[in-house]
């Protein structure tokens, strides 16, 4: 069977939601039912944390890292390196019910898990680079010496739409660190994460890892903001909606514990008179309509030089003729659904404020019906002609909706593009070194990520990923992200 899994996840029965990472916890916390948006099917259900059994996690963490941080950093990153070939073992059947839990393609689903392998990769090389500095003493007779030591604690919380990649972004660099992880999964993808315990469980068992170094405590929202308020937690690692930012760097900030945000993202690309038309066309559609919308790097606004906007406006409604929209499972459709039928009200409320504010639509949306739709979750990707200072553009609306504008100068376009709330993705697309250089100058994009000639969308795990303003300055994955966070 397509959807079937190999490590004993259950597939259309009740599973326990809590792991100390080596048993399963029993609790009477709320019933998690997972549909999925791909058939509209309850794929399972999965019982979330009771305060006793959240209580109990928490404790065999804390006794966990007493022990874990005095393993040898190469020797933790042996267990991470493990962890890497049991995902590589698993890569198809994990991506497989990333794409059916969630809904995004099976490319993107095992894309995702190919990110989790690449962090293990590189989390295993600096568990023998945790370098310090040395310096010298204005005290005769001294030296000094700077290090890194493990933090203790991490609260990963996570958002559906990359319900494994960011999980394993923190946890990697965190377990080499010394750092022990309590992971709280979105409650709307919680079987992807129980998929994910049972495949390194193995690992930490052979390993003899001590009992809490990887937890899992599944729920809703008030998991969460438990997690947010407990002092025994040093650092949460917070990704979701602004909205959810706010409460946890709230509450974090409260008790003086660290946060690192990862928030919602209003992303542009600029398209000069300049651009090559055939590339910014394959950037501006993949990056609209890819996961149907519901990437934080996903493209919502296209800001096009008006000598070039008939002619790219006129591309784009083209190849939007040409997407097909159905089961992400079958690699012949570029399109799947929404995460939910709330998701499918927002987009269509976007859609009716925007025409409120004076937009038109190019392209019209509306909800897929008959066979094949029967999730009531697929929608037709939209393109309007809008303002950027239209309420409903400075918002980021989940779903595949696309906002068009005019510039005439370099400084007005980026002026538009700096122009929102969000600060996490933008692109220009150009051949003109001069106005390529200006978008990544200190005067261009405020955002985390600025690219050249390639869409918003996407991450690689070598460079640290994060962005600014509302987005919440996080950065996680690469670079420097290590010293500056876990340790
Ligand atoms: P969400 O904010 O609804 O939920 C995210 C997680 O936060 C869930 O696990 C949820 O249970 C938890 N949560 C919600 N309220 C909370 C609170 N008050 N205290 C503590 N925890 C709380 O987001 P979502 O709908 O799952 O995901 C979509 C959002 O995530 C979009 O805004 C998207 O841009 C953003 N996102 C950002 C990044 C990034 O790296 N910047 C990556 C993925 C998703």
């Amino acid at each position: 069977m397509l959807y079937e899994i190999s490590y004993s996840t259950k597939i259309n029965k009740t599973n326990n939601g809590v792991s100390t990472g080596l048993q399963w916890i029993k609790s009477k916390g709320e019933k998690l039912n997972s549909y999925s948006p791909v058939d509209g099917k309850l794929i399972a259900s999965v019982t979330g944390a009771d305060k006793k059994a959240y209580e109990f996690t928490i404790a065999k963490a804390q006794a966990a890292f007493a022990e874990w941080r005095q393993w040898p950093a190469p020797k933790r990153g042996e267990v991470v390196r493990q962890v890497g070939e049991e995902l590589r073992k698993n890569k198809q059947a994990l991506g497989q019910l990333v794409s059916y839990e969630m809904g995004k393609s099976l490319q993107e689903g095992l894309g995702e898990v190919q990110e989790m392998i690449d962090i293990c990769d590189f989390a295993v090389g600096l568990s023998r680079q945790l370098h310090g500095l040395t310096m010298h003493s204005e005290r005769p007779g001294h030296r000094m010496y700077e290090q890194y030591h493990p933090l203790g604690m991490v609260g990963i919380i996570s958002a559906f739409n990359f319900p494994v990649a960011v999980w394993s972004w923190n946890a990697a660099l965190a377990w080499v660190c010394g750092d022990v992880c309590v992971w709280k999964p979105s409650e709307k993808v919680p079987l992807c994460s129980i998929a994910c315990q049972n495949i390194i469980q193995s690992v930490f068992k052979k390993n003899n890892v001590p009992e809490g170094v990887s937890c899992i405590i599944n729920g809703g929202r008030e998991v969460g903001e438990w997690m947010s308020s407990d002092t025994r937690i040093p650092l949460i690692s917070a990704t979701g909606s602004t909205r959810m930012g706010k409460a946890v760097g709230k509450a974090v900030g409260e008790r003086l514990g660290r946060s690192l945000l990862e928030l919602g993202g209003n992303n542009a690309i600029i398209i000069t008179k300049d651009a090559d038309l055939d590339m910014a066309l394959i950037g501006a559609a993949f990056g609209a309509v890819g996961t149907a919308g519901q990437r934080c790097t996903s493209t919502r606004r296209l800001i096009i030089h008006e000598s070039v906007y008939n002619k790219f406006k006129e591309k784009l409604a083209n190849a939007y003729k040409q997407l097909k929209i159905g089961n992400p499972l079958n690699e012949k459709n570029h399109v799947g659904p929404l995460i939910d039928k709330d998701a499918v009200n927002m987009y269509l409320s976007a859609i009716e404020k925007c025409k409120a504010e004076g937009g038109k639509f190019l392209v019209e949306g509306g909800i897929l019906k008959g066979k094949g739709y029967e999730s009531g979750c697929y929608v037709k990707p939209c393109i309007a002609e809008a303002k950027n200072s239209f309420e409903i553009v400075q918002h980021e609306t989940f779903a595949p909706i696309l906002y068009l504008m005019k510039y005439k100068t370099l400084d007005e376009a980026i002026a538009l593009q700096n122009g929102v709330p969000q600060g996490l993705s933008s692109a220009i697309m150009t051949n003109n070194l001069k106005e390529a250089e200006a978008f990544l100058s200190q005067n261009g994009s405020d955002c985390g990520i600025a690219n050249v000639n390639i869409g918003t969308s996407g991450a690689e795990i070598g460079g640290a990923f994060g962005g600014e303003k509302e987005t919440g300055g996080g950065r996680e994955s690469g670079s420097d992200a290590l010293e500056s966070i876990y340790a």
